[in-house]
């Protein structure tokens, strides 16, 4: 069975199509500038050197069309024929409070994702444009939705509500969703196998550390807790986003400095983070790079980012009665050995140990601890193309 995974944003599109025989890549890529000038492709077909194919997409059923053209062509192409794609799956951001697994879509389902919508204006709406131009393209495959929610929707009431009047949650859904799902339940399964234990009986902490970043105690199997929240802001410190602020800094900067809800909307999300604090970049690499040159705030930047990153450590051991493994996954978890070090420096107490020589390594799944090291530290690449392709498959089988 061959599976298309499709992850769509506003201008951009990426995909891989996976053949589940074996869980091997057949090909991968991504479309940009959707509906903008200078729309590009760049297909990259498994063993084969990729193709920039530049081509006018007015929108996201152009950007599709181009896609299955590529992976039917008969030079870089990697199937002979469309039908050759059992199913697809589509990563979708929010999937409320309606769905803690994958579903099959049908026109019920798209009137409950464009409801959630309400809650990821940003996310949400580009995801069902790339659901419904696949639908016009491929009308008889079946789509399946896999929800970044999802997997946290066995959190429980008093770690999922805030503590604002109950009416707020029951009139507008506030409450803690948190993001991530799928790459927190895909590296707490591997954790678990790892560890050689069910994971029905496991301890684990998954930190998934990109530009985007949060933190899941994953208890038995579940989440029952997650840094962010009712949106992707809260939480970790990440690339421009600020995570947990007072609340009341909010209407301060609006009271004081007059900025719009809009404009603080945009400090917090796009200005603020390593990029904010350190004046240099959103990317770790740069940061990091100017702090082993001196620069102080770089430095601050990521003292910051380590230090919140170890607070959630400390507090979801606490929140699961102890720890059995931490994972460090996502573009920082995988790449960076000091990411890694600085955050579990000082949780000695807790029986975490990194082992500094194993750890100088680069995303593959390596134990990063020592072996007396009553907790285990893994890091584990996240794969979420994959978790979506399998669930997929799951479902159009039964
Ligand atoms: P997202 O999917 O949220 O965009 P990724 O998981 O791809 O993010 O992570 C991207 C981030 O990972 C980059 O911004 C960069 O800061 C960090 N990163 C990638 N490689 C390295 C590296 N070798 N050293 C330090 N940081 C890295």
């Amino acid at each position: 069975m061959k599976i298309l995974v499709v992850n769509c944003g506003s201008s951009s599109l990426k995909y891989q199509l996976i053949n589940m025989e074996n869980e091997s890549l057949l090909a991968k890529g991504l479309v940009e500038r959707i509906g903008i000038e200078g729309s590009v492709l760049t297909h990259k077909p498994e063993g084969k050197d990729k193709v920039v194919i530049e081509h006018p997409m007015k929108d996201h059923k152009d950007a599709i069309k181009l896609v299955l053209d590529a992976l039917t062509d008969k030079n870089h192409g990697v199937i002979s024929d469309m039908s050759e794609i059992s199913a697809v799956g589509h990563r979708v951001v929010h999937g409320g409070e309606k769905y803690s697994s994958s579903i099959l879509i049908d026109d019920d389902i798209m009137k409950v994702l464009e409801e959630c919508s309400r809650l990821a204006p940003l996310h949400n709406p580009p995801n069902l444009i790339g659901i419904n131009a696949c639908k016009a393209l491929m009308p008889n495959t079946p789509m399946v939705a896999v929800f970044d929610t999802a997997f946290h929707q066995s959190m429980p009431d008093y770690a999922y509500m805030y503590a604002l009047p109950y009416e707020l949650y029951e009139k507008y859904g506030i409450r803690r969703y948190g993001f991530h799902g799928t790459s927190h339940r895909y590296v707490s399964k591997i954790a678990a196998e790892q560890l050689g234990k069910d994971i029905k009986d496991c301890k684990i902490i998954t930190c998934h550390l990109g530009n985007g970043a949060s933190v899941a105690a994953v208890l038995n199997g579940k989440s029952v807790d997650t840094s962010m929240g009712f949106t992707p802001l809260e939480g970790l410190v990440m690339g421009t986003r600020c995570g947990d602020i007072d609340p009341a800094i909010v209407t301060f900067l609006q009271d004081e400095a007059n900025l719009s809800s809009k404009e603080v909307n945009n400090v917090m999300n796009k200005k603020s983070g390593v990029l904010g604090l350190s004046g240099v970049s959103s990317d770790f690499r740069d940061v990091e790079d100017a702090a082993a040159k001196g620069n102080k705030k770089a430095k601050l930047a990521l003292d910051v980012f380590y230090y919140r990153v170890k607070k959630y450590i400390g507090a979801y051991a606490a929140a699961m009665g102890g720890v059995d493994a931490i994972v460090f996954t996502a573009g920082l978890g995988e790449n960076s050995p000091e990411a890694r070090y600085e955050t579990c420096k000082g949780l000695e107490f807790l029986g975490v140990k990194i082992d500094e020589e194993k750890n100088k390594v680069r995303g593959k799944l390596t134990e990063v601890s020592t072996a007396d090291s009553k907790v285990k530290v893994y890091l584990i690449p996240t794969n979420e193309e994959l978790m979506i392709a399998r669930d997929t498959m799951d479902i159009v089988r039964k």
